[in-house]
């Protein structure tokens, strides 16, 4: 697997569908400035990894890392599969659900991110650890309350909703709503960050606490 030039995405989602509703033009845009983003999914099936693909492929995705592992079997048992993503895709910045999304599925993998996040951040357990800089929380269904950023994505929105619409099983199922949800939702977003439309996330930085990381130290704060 190829490892990272500096300053990678690495996005982790409980489903296949959560990258492009979450995260879908933000992926795009970052894609068409030269930014190498990866795709890490917890669970799928052989219909909803094709669509992933799919998905993954109008978004520019670089690599996707599938799971045949069907939906609520997550739990922290996958912390190390999480790491092994980062490890192998060496991001700076991780997206992932946000703590307090309403889906249990999507609590438990932004959990299993930040603790994996610390685990893979190691120097004394991995001789290939790695250090991420932020986590960036995505919404789905639930609004995030708080915001810390919001891109604006006006110009990939179009391929984002593409890439909604290549889960089909998924529009189907739902009869559109998360068509219909993405695009109220980043009008909604737009309207607040003065653009067309946007996407929002909450920021975490990530907690590196042992002594032995010689980066926790600062020369001074500005
Ligand atoms: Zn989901």
């Amino acid at each position: 697997m190829s490892g990272s030039e500096e300053g990678s995405i690495l996005v982790i989602v409980a489903h296949p569908d959560d990258e492009s509703i979450g995260a879908g033009g933000t992926i795009r845009r970052h894609v068409e400035k030269g930014v190498s983003v990866d795709v890490h999914c917890m669970t799928g099936n052989e219909e909803r990894n094709e669509e992933l693909k799919a998905a993954c492929g109008i978004l520019g995705v670089r690599n996707l890392y599938l799971s045949e592992r069907g939906d609520f079997a997550i739990n922290e048992e996958l912390t190390n599969e999480v790491v092994g993503a980062i490890l192998k895709s060496r991001p700076k910045i991780i997206i992932t659900h946000h703590p307090s999304d309403y889906n249990r599925n999507h609590q438990q993998c932004a959990l299993i991110v930040s603790q994996a996040v610390e685990w893979a951040s190691h120097t004394t357990i991995f001789e290939d650890a790695h250090r991420v800089d932020r986590i960036y929380n995505m919404e789905i269904n639930t609004m995030i309350s708080r915001p810390n950023v919001h891109v604006d994505i006006t110009a990939s929105y179009p391929a984002a909703l593409a890439a909604i619409k290549k889960h089909k099983s998924q529009v189907k199922k739902a009869d559109s709503f998360y068509v219909q949800l993405y695009d109220a939702r980043t009008r909604l977003r737009g309207v607040q960050a003065k653009c067309k439309r946007a996407e929002a996330f909450a920021i975490t930085l990530p907690e590196h606490a042992g002594p032995f990381y010689e980066k926790n130290s600062v020369d001074w704060l500005i």
